[in-house]
């Protein structure tokens, strides 16, 4: 009888959902954080999503953009991840390729279990929707020579670095082996309590300062704490002399620094592919994406927000779109500002206070590189690196993308190189402001002088500006917990994802938020800390709880 009484509850209930209208998720930003949380929304709920997307493209900072037939990625983007759940959902969108004869399984979770691939993933020759399986290759170049990156102490490095720096080096580790300190209060702090001076001076400060455009001693320890980690001297040794041995070929490298990863899987076409394929499925599903629309106001009735209003910027009308539920993966800063009403200034004085790094790609295609590895390769003449630092000081660029090697599919033809050298900035620098002409000669004439590239050898070149790509740890970071707090108490309010959250997220961690978000709403949990406390080492935190 309470079964069968059961059965008709169920039942009605049913009739009810069907009957009630369903609700609407308003989603700001077609990236990874956006098209995940609206996917998983189509796949796991009734709860119908709406994606607003300011840009023509999909995929945020993980687009993919072409230029005579050429594909070019913002960055190069790696898809690796500790996250068994993201690397299963990424695989089930695109298939790894078939795997060369012989390794007909390859060991996905090392500890737990293997992926079922026996080589029979499609053929990149032939299918479009799959992903490659690469080999990390990236160097520094420093001295305009090569030196391994991540830096492994190995005697090719010690001989190229010279015996005065080898011995200064050593001395400097061993005083910050000894006399550590405390916690360290700043990034030049962290590095030199890591590696030593001498190590910091010559691989780390000039880098990062170009990336971030202000002294490490004004940036928080807690960048390297997360990008860096377990990062040391004694791992890299001991990584050397494994390596010398043996190759971690598990895909997700559980076992590995982030830096070291030395295998990653990159769809083939780039990584715009992915969420071209994600967004279909998302349309497949009952959700909306909308292109062209920027988000300009959120209107609140002080607990939870009703609306926001979009401007299609061809025509520039605006809408005033409500919902249920709302995810913004839009820079908190313009979030902050465009809430209606306002947040108390105490909040808003933090928002306005947050620093963000923009970025700057230009491409360059070649008939080939002046540098070449010093014994020859298999790789057509082409040195293999997928991309490389540009330690130089004496040109701006900081990197230096080769895509043929990500991808040899992103290059038109095959007999060309196609570069992306990477400028960081800020949208007030010069740089910003130059003309794309201005750029490309400035991009030819730096690789030329560094003796990369033969200006003459290039043979056409695009530029790509893109801002807000880098949340900073300086400015009012050190506050943002209570600005997290003032926008955590709109319920329906997610903000998930990298610049939505101001966290240096990949795009796995972009991916997980947006996961827990759509979570979070189906099992009623308004308490969000679950989504804030995703970053670079889920795996470390998981094994800690
Ligand atoms: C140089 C570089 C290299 C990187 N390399 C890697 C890598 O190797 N592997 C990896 O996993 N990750 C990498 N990342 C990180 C990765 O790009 C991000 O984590 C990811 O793209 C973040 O996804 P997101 O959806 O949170 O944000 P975004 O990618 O920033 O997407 C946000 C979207 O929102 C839109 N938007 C913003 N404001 C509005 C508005 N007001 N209205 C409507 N739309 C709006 C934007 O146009 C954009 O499309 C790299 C990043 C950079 C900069």
């Amino acid at each position: 009888m309470s079964d069968q009484r059961s059965a008709a509850q169920e039942a009605a209930a049913n009739v009810k959902a069907e009957q009630r209208p369903s609700r609407k998720a308003v989603i700001i930003g077609a990236g990874p954080a956006g098209l995940t949380a609206a996917y998983e929304l189509t796949a796991k709920s009734d709860i119908v999503p709406l994606v607003l997307e300011k840009s023509r493209r999909m995929g945020g900072i993980s687009c993919t953009v072409e230029h005579q037939g050429n594909r070019i990625d913002i960055g190069g983007h790696r898809f690796f991840s500790k996250s068994d759940r993201v690397m299963q959902w990424w695989m089930g969108f695109m298939p790894l390729e078939a795997l060369p004869e012989g390794a007909t399984q390859i060991t996905y979770h090392r500890r737990s279990r293997d992926l079922e691939v026996d080589g029979q993933g499609p053929d990149p020759a032939t299918e479009d929707r799959v992903m490659l399986l690469r080999q990390r290759k990236s160097r520094i170049y420093y001295l305009r020579q090569f030196f391994d990156y991540p830096i492994s102490l190995s005697p090719d490095t010690l001989r190229k670095l010279g015996l005065m720096r080898t011995l200064r080096i050593g001395l400097s580790y061993g005083k910050s082996m000894l006399l550590p300190g405390g916690e360290p209060e700043n990034l030049e702090e962290f590095f030199i309590q890591r590696f030593g001076k001498e190590l910091y001076l010559t691989f780390f400060k000039d880098y990062t300062e170009k990336v971030w455009g202000t002294p490490c001693k004004d940036i928080s320890a807690e960048w390297g704490a997360q990008r860096i980690k377990g990062l040391s001297i004694l791992k890299a040794v001991t990584h050397f002399f494994k390596s010398l041995f043996k190759r971690d070929r598990s895909i997700d490298q559980k076992d590995t620094e982030t830096s070291l990863i030395e295998q990653f899987l990159y769809p083939k076409l780039g990584p715009g592919q992915m969420w071209d394929v994600v967004a279909d499925e998302v349309r497949q599903g009952g959700g909306t994406i909308h292109t062209g629309i920027e988000v300009r106001r959120l209107f609140s009735d002080g607990e939870r927000i009703v609306a926001v209003e979009a401007v299609d910027l061809a025509s520039g009308e605006t809408e005033r779109i409500e919902g249920d539920f709302f995810f913004s993966t839009m820079p908190v800063q313009q979030l902050v500002e465009g809430l209606e009403p306002p947040l108390p200034e105490a909040a808003a004085e933090i928002s306005r206070g947050l620093v963000y790094r923009d970025f700057i790609t230009v491409g360059l295609l070649l008939e080939e590189l002046e540098i070449k590895e010093r014994h020859g390769n298999d790789n057509g003449g082409l040195i293999r690196d997928n991309w490389i630092y540009i330690q130089e000081p004496d040109v701006q660029v900081g990197r230096l993308q080769i895509f043929n090697n990500w991808s040899p599919y992103m290059v038109a033809d095959p007999g060309t190189v196609w570069l992306g050298l990477e400028y960081f900035c800020n949208d007030t620098d010069a740089l910003w402001q130059m003309s794309d002409e201005e750029m490309i000669e400035l991009a030819k004439e730096e690789l030329d002088h560094i003796d990369i590239i033969d200006r003459n050898k290039v043979i056409t070149g695009t530029v790509l500006r893109v801002p807000k790509t880098y949340p900073a740890y300086f400015g009012t970071y050190d506050r943002f917990d209570t600005l997290r707090q003032h926008l955590d108490r709109f319920d329906n309010l997610f903000l998930v994802g990298r610049n939505g959250m101001h966290k240096y997220n990949n795009q796995d961690h972009s991916m997980l938020t947006a996961m827990l978000a759509v979570e979070n709403i189906l099992q009623g949990r308004t308490d969000k800390s679950n989504l804030w406390s995703v970053n670079t080492e889920e795996e470390y935190h998981e094994e800690k709880s």
